[in-house]
């Protein structure tokens, strides 16, 4: 939670402390732009090793991190609880879809980036033509503390199997879990420092998008993403954007609604909602919505926090219980019920799962993320409806339907970069589907081979085969070579199929 920043002899440090209990966590340096262009300096050299080692020889180090990981997975899961507060049991699922990810990343990068043939075209007969995806040299990960291991991870071991070494710039909030897996890494790969970390606040991860990187992967909020952008224009610098997310859960008249409310309830609290692709808002068929509300609050009804065995912890941030609060209290003022939590969910770090429904449109818990335990529940006419106010927001990260017959309809309809179909949130966890947004949730994709290529720039290459019997670029060309390409353009471009 909540850092300090002191100065001992010079160099400043910073304070994490427990959410939970506002105990000091761990005390970690605060780099300053001298220290980052030092660390990416040296990543640079790391990185020339690293590209040339290869795709086999890299893959079979990034198994050797896995492995490290696997190994020290209880030391990381109780580490995540300490600095972010999610309860032990779900830090360790957090992992294992990190290490799914990364495994996926090591076995499919030579498929995906390594170099292939394409066919010429008839004009071109007289070249081979080649393309390979290289690596950008050093990557810049700038990452949140919700998913410290998993949100990360989704870009850093893309970025590594891509053969670029990175610097990762961890959430203030979660620093001591940037070092263990930078740490994991060296000792997977104690030759060269192919994978850092510094440590700090956003003044730091301004630094290393001023730095000499080759790519930045932000994944975080939508405000700090701008910002990003606005730094890295200043060289050029590529971005690939994870930003947040108001995601929408759908729910049809063919519904299974048991299921519907467990992964409702799954989506929209675990993690005390501090989820991305969190279920905030929920539009349910008029001819269900009775049976589904009822449901949802008495599954919800089972789910507290604050205690040591809850299934939910405390909100990381201080400031975003304010938000939650407002949230809460605005859409109260407007009318909406509260039919568990409310005004009275929250006790300082802590918030009670909140079920409101009759929300206003316009309402900031309707349109903004929350970030908590909230779920605003919408009585909708039809599914035309139903995608018409999904579709109404800025956000389109991932947003999930339940239906019998018609999910893959209404998932069709849906902007946003991906749909699961009587699940929550599935698609993130399946290696080989990409996982991005649309709109004011960014751009760019993380996993499967969109994830590879987005470490990667595509390399073109052609290699004369013989002289080309109508040579085109050159000022040798005739009038009857022109009158002879001429023809063909006709022949080639003039009729259409129909
Ligand atoms: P923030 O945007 O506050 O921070 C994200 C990262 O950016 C942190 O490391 C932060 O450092 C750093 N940062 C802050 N300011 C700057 C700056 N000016 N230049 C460069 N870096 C900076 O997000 P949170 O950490 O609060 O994470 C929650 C957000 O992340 C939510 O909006 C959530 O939806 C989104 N998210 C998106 C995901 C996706 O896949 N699309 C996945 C997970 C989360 P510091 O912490 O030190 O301020």
């Amino acid at each position: 939670m909540a850092t300090s920043t002191t100065t001992t002899g010079g160099a400043t440090t910073f304070e994490v402390r427990n959410p939970a209990t506002g105990e000091v966590a761990g005390v970690f340096p605060n780099h300053d732009r001298a220290a980052v262009d030092a660390v990416v300096d040296r990543a640079h050299a790391a990185a020339e090793w690293w590209a040339a080692l290869g795709f086999a020889e890299r893959a079979r180090r990034l198994d050797r991190w896995r492995a490290e990981i696997t190994r020290g997975r209880n030391e990381l899961a109780q580490l995540i609880h300490t600095e972010m507060g999610k309860p032990v049991s779900d830090a360790k699922l957090e992992i294992a879809m990190g290490l799914e990810h990364l495994k996926w990343a090591a076995r499919n990068a030579h498929k995906v980036l390594g170099r292939r043939s394409v066919r010429s075209s008839l004009l071109t007969i007289n070249h081979a033509a080649t393309v390979e995806y290289r690596p950008y040299g050093v990557v810049g990960v700038i990452g949140p503390w919700n998913y410290p291991v998993f949100t990360p991870l989704s870009s850093v071991s893309f970025a590594l199997a891509a053969g670029n070494a990175v610097v990762f710039k961890p959430s203030e909030y979660t620093p001591g879990v940037g070092v263990w897996l930078t740490d994991a890494f060296a000792r997977a790969v104690p030759e060269q420092p192919v994978f850092e970390v510094v440590t700090g606040s956003g003044e730091t991860g301004n630094a290393l998008c001023r730095s000499d990187v080759g790519k930045i992967g932000f994944t975080g909020s939508t405000a700090t993403g701008k910002r990003v952008m606005a730094a890295c224009a200043e060289n050029l610098t590529p971005v690939l954007m994870e930003c947040g997310g108001k995601d929408a859960m759908i729910v049809d008249a063919d519904a299974d609604i048991r299921a519907a409310a467990e992964a409702a309830v799954w989506g929209g609290l675990s993690n005390a909602g501090q989820t991305c692709l969190a279920v905030e808002r929920i539009y349910v068929h008029a001819d269900v919505y009775g049976v589904f509300v009822g449901e949802l609050v008495m599954q919800a009804r089972a789910i507290d926090a604050g205690r040591p065995e809850s299934k939910i912890g405390p909100i990381t941030m201080p400031k975003q219980v304010d938000i939650i609060r407002h949230q809460i209290e605005d859409a109260v003022l407007r009318g909406a019920r509260a039919l568990i939590g409310g005004p009275d969910a929250i006790d300082g770090q802590f918030v009670q799962p909140t079920i409101l429904v009759d929300v206003d449109d316009d309402a900031p818990a309707m349109t903004e993320e929350t970030f908590g335990p909230v779920l605003v529940v919408t009585k909708v006419r039809d599914m035309d409806e139903a995608v018409e106010r999904v579709d109404a927001g800025v956000y389109g990260l991932g947003s999930t339907v339940f239906s019998r017959r018609h999910g893959r309809l209404i998932a069709g309809r849906l902007r946003a970069g991906a749909t699961s179909i009587n699940a929550f949130v599935a698609h993130a966890t399946v290696p080989a589907l990409p996982l991005g947004g649309v709109g004011a949730s960014g751009f760019g994709r993380v996993h499967g081979p969109d994830g590879l290529r987005e470490f990667a720039y595509a390399k073109a290459t052609t290699r004369q085969l013989f002289p080309s019997p109508l040579p085109l670029t050159t000022f040798r060309r005739t009038a009857v070579i022109d009158a002879v390409a001429d023809r063909l353009v006709a022949v080639l471009h003039g009729r259409s199929r129909s």
